[in-house]
């Protein structure tokens, strides 16, 4: 049992109440229309041994690909991983400082303003890297603006780290060529409306919660 630590770590995540639209029994709307198993990281709860957990699997993916020679800026994306990615910041230690953003709309997200004073003031005195932190990874188009956002400030070194990427390619990070990871990689498909009249949950007669609901 005791296996990979991501492994575990999705295995009590699919077995955490509200974690996942069960599946035949309902299913959602999303942002742009399509429709899927919604999951939803805010049944982690801090001050769990789960959340523990997602923290460091976070911490250890960064220290794998950073040596901490650098400085890093640790991104939280409004509003799933803001908590996350300071705490992420504070198991790290000194050489990691964490960076809120905010939720505009439901499509946008941007740095608060004190983040982007910071950056600036870091990005004059030597080279950093950007990482954002997002909890599930569909299309990369939150987290991917984000980073988009700090190479107009002048970070040449951006990328995303998804705890669980749930399509097989994050278009939006793939066309802006930014580079991103994941914990977890498991597809949960998604279908665009007239295809899951066709053979999806919509043709079975599930249960369909509409955007926003
Ligand atoms: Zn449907």
């Amino acid at each position: 049992m005791s296996g990979n630590p991501a492994e575990t770590f999705k295995n009590s995540l699919l077995a955490t109440p509200g974690f996942i639209d069960e599946e035949g029994v309902r299913h959602h709307e999303f942002k742009r229309g399509n429709h899927g198993r919604k999951m939803d990281f805010s049944v982690v709860e801090k001050g769990t041994p789960q959340y523990d957990k997602w923290v460091e699997l976070n911490k250890l993916a960064i220290r794998e690909r950073h040596s901490g020679e650098e400085e890093l800026f640790i991104i939280g994306i409004a509003d799933g991983t803001t908590q996350l990615a300071f705490d992420v910041v504070e198991a790290m230690g000194h050489y990691a400082v964490g960076l809120r953003t905010e939720k505009l709309s439901d499509n946008d997200v941007r740095l608060t303003q004190a983040a982007r004073l910071l950056v600036q003031k870091y990005i004059r005195a030597a080279p950093a890297t950007v990482i954002a932190l997002e909890d599930i990874g569909t299309t990369g188009y939150t987290s991917g603006g984000v980073i988009l956002e700090t190479r107009e400030l002048g970070v040449e070194s951006g990328e995303v780290q998804n705890t669980w990427q749930r399509s097989s390619v994050l278009d939006f990070l793939v066309q802006n060529h930014i580079s991103h990871t994941a914990i977890i990689e498991k597809e949960v498909p998604s279908l665009r409306p007239e295809q899951c009249v066709k053979f999806g949950d919509c043709s079975k007669g599930v249960e369909l919660i509409p955007y926003g609901k």
